[in-house]
């Protein structure tokens, strides 16, 4: 049971900035509740709630000039009022202006006492965003103050700052409080934690400054630099929030490092006769990020390191030497892929290259159930040398004897807690994993230097001999009939198709319907060859028999769901048609064509669109008729998508920032680097405060 305890407010002590919110003046309880609610628990969180954008009500805009799309301040004349009831209840009020024109106001949710003050002849002092309604331009619950009399409208002088805030916190009260806590804003000298050689190094101006400036805007203020957060006064904020994450980042791994873990020394033996048993040469890329892992894997500390390599650069050979490193040592390997067709794969692979030395590979995916999975786990337990599945081998607690290598597939579709949580697994005094993370998404290098500042990064930056690159079309659906007398061709010389059904259905059923449409549809017009069909709602054996055929060459097209995006390995099939192209995003459709491309032959991609295509998706089809390059690919995604779907971390809130923007900002990477380097090694007090300044809570549950 929670006691209730009646504190006395607390004093605003010498350190303002660790002050409790409630010392503020006329800050009682139920305000403390509603601003902890935001985080905000002390003077310096205030000072840190940054406004997410600005309004002008520094003037009023006429009717005549409003432009659809942006926020104005217009003052009308009410001219007609009318209620509506037909779908939901609404309240409609058409006001005008001295340029002669009508704004109707849209309002879904209001009281009666509203209504009947919103009368006929009304002077209206209204703020919001211009949209394109029915009747003309409206706004949808606009902010609104009656005028009385004939006294002319006041405006502001200042641009108004809009901060997050959350349900019973008013805008106005919560920028009250926050402008409370900046009469609080210690001496400059006081409140900079970046020391000032750094500062004076990399032109950094006052933070104190660029804090005042961003709450209250000047009215000179330029709105449209602020809007866009180029203003100087964010990019210091933006400069310093980077860095905080870079330095919080920089602070996880060195802590994971001061764990302990098993050293790998495997004496290669196995792994010699791994190679000798390839059919091909490890590409110089391999052999050197072979070399970084098994550096790494021989020291104490448990290994961090993230292996990106474009679609088909060979790293699940990479993966695998470093398993038998582990096998060779004594210790077992968990391989873990996001899907079970991916886990699949690997477990085909891995059985193909291990079994031969007497290396036995468990299979420990979801569909694994009851006799069998017990009897896996036991021998999982008992110290099964590798073992392979899908992310949720971890989740479930699997119990291992010796773990000592984790490698995990395809990490973009993983958070960074996730990955913290992997890593958390080992009890304290216990040995820790080593721990391998492929990734086929290359990370642009800005993120790689911020989102994953906690992990070694190696590139396998060049793909086996002989691949051609995949020429790529874009053509409209209307031209369907071609490209399958294209098919119908291909196939003729012996050529294999994939054929891709792509709708983004609610639902894997609805999805396997589709394709099952377009698999009927080809089976039709393809007489004399084969068409096989893959999707989702198959059973793990039936999709196996499924791929053995098509990579045998029984086959000559398979129909798929997006289930084949990744790991699928047939370097005979050398045409690929993606439906519906448009509807995907760059890094999909990107993994989706390294299916092909895989042998000698040349390849192509068709991307069939439903036109009309959009701006956005127009840009993706054209970012991959122009390039294969994965990473050229990845940089584009990210200016598109933004850092937080690229990463697949937008639930995770850890690239959620308050004012920064990894795209917008990467030009600041480089310093922040620099800087963190600095502050982690000879001001680590600062940099604790700087953490706590900006990450707070969230810091502290990290590491919990
Ligand atoms: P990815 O990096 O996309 O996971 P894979 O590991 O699946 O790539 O490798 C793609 C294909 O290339 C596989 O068929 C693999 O056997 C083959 N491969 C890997 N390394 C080489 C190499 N050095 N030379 C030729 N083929 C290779
Ligand atoms: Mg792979």
């Amino acid at each position: 049971m929670a006691t209730r305890i009646v504190r006395p407010a607390p004093a605003i002590g010498t350190d303002p900035g660790i002050t409790p919110v409630g010392a503020l003046p006329g800050v009682g309880p139920a305000l403390v509740a509603s601003l902890a609610r935001l985080g905000l628990e002390r003077v310096q969180d205030l000072w840190f709630h940054l406004p997410l954008r600005y309004e002008d009500k520094t003037r009023i805009t006429a009717i005549a000039d409003l432009r659809v799309g942006e926020r104005a301040q217009v003052e009308g004349v009410v001219e007609a009022v009318e209620r509506g009831f037909r779908y939901r209840p609404q309240l409609k009020v058409a006001i005008g202006d001295a340029s002669r024109q009508t704004l109707l106001l849209r309002f879904f949710h209001f009281n009666r006492a509203q209504a009947e003050q919103l009368l006929p002849g009304t002077r209206l002092l209204c703020y919001g965003e211009v949209r394109h309604g029915a009747q003309g331009l409206e706004m949808v619950h606009p902010n609104y103050q009656r005028l009385s009399g004939e006294a002319a409208a006041t405006v502001d002088e200042l641009l108004s700052p809009v901060y997050p805030t959350t349900e019973g916190l008013g805008p106005k009260r919560l920028a009250g409080v926050i402008g409370k806590a900046l009469a609080l804003l210690p001496p400059a000298a006081q409140l900079e934690l970046i020391p000032p050689e750094l500062c004076a190094r990399h032109g950094l101006t006052s933070l104190r400054d660029a804090l005042l400036y961003v709450h209250r805007p000047p009215p000179d203020a330029h709105l449209g630099q602020l809007m866009l957060g180029q203003h100087p006064a964010q990019q210091r904020l933006a400069f310093e929030e980077l860095l905080t994450q870079h330095l919080s980042l920089k602070r996880m791994r060195a802590a994971v490092r001061r764990r302990r873990a098993p050293r790998l020394t495997g004496a290669d033996g196995l792994q010699r006769r791994m190679l000798e048993r390839l059919p091909f040469r490890l590409t110089a890329a391999q052999q050197r990020v072979g070399d970084e892992v098994a550096r790494d894997l021989v020291r104490p500390q448990p290994m961090l390191r993230l292996v990106q390599g474009d679609v088909g650069s060979g790293k699940t050979v990479v993966a695998a030497l470093a398993a038998l490193t582990a096998v060779e040592s004594g210790y077992q390997v968990a391989l873990m892929a996001p899907t079970e067709l991916l886990a699949e794969q690997h477990l085909h692979n891995f059985r193909h290259w291990l079994q031969p030395l007497g290396v036995e590979v468990e299979w420990l995916a979801g569909k694994v159930t009851g006799k069998a999975r017990k009897q896996a786990l036991a021998r999982v337990a008992e110290g099964a040398p590798v073992v392979i599945g899908t992310h949720a081998l971890m989740q479930e607690g699997v119990a291992f004897a010796r773990l000592g290598l984790v490698i995990v597939d395809e990490q973009h579709r993983f958070g960074v807690q996730q990955r913290l949580s992997l890593r958390d697994k080992g009890k304290d005094g216990e040995l820790v994993p080593h721990q391998l993370v492929l990734t086929a998404t290359p990370i642009p290098r800005t993120l790689a230097m911020s989102a994953y500042a906690d992990l070694d990064v190696s590139s396998i930056d060049e793909l086996p001999p002989g691949r051609t690159p995949v020429q790529t079309i874009a053509i409209s659906n209307a031209r369907r009939i071609e490209v399958i007398e294209r098919i119908h061709a291909a196939c003729g010389e012996g050529r294999q198709v994939y054929w891709v059904c792509t709708l983004i259905e609610e639902s894997e059923q609805l999805r396997a319907q589709a394709a099952e449409v377009a698999h009927a549809e080809l089976s039709a017009a393809l007489a004399g060859f084969k068409v096989g069909l893959i999707h989702g709602r198959m059973k793990p054996k039936e999709k196996q028999a499924v791929m053995d055929a098509f990579k045998s060459g029984a086959l000559a097209v398979l129909v798929a769901t997006t289930v084949i995006e990744v790991g699928v390995d047939v370097p005979n099939a050398s045409l690929m048609v993606i439906e519906n192209s448009e509807r995907l995003g760059l890094a999909q459709l990107h993994q989706l064509r390294g299916r092909v491309g895989r042998g000698a032959v040349a390849s192509n991609c068709v991307l069939l669109y439903q036109p009309p295509l959009g701006q956005l998706a127009r840009e993706r089809l054209q970012v991959m008729r122009d390039t294969n390059d994965g990473f050229r690919i990845a940089e584009k995604d990210l200016e598109l998508r933004g850092p937080g779907e690229v990463l697949g971390t937008r639930q995770t809130g850890q690239l959620s920032f308050r004012i920064a923007d990894l795209t917008r900002d990467a030009h600041l990477l480089p310093a922040v680097q620099q800087v963190g380097e600095h502050m982690l090694a000879e001001h680590p007090r600062q940099t604790a405060q700087l953490i706590e300044r900006w990450i707070g809570g969230a810091a502290r549950y990290a590491h919990a």
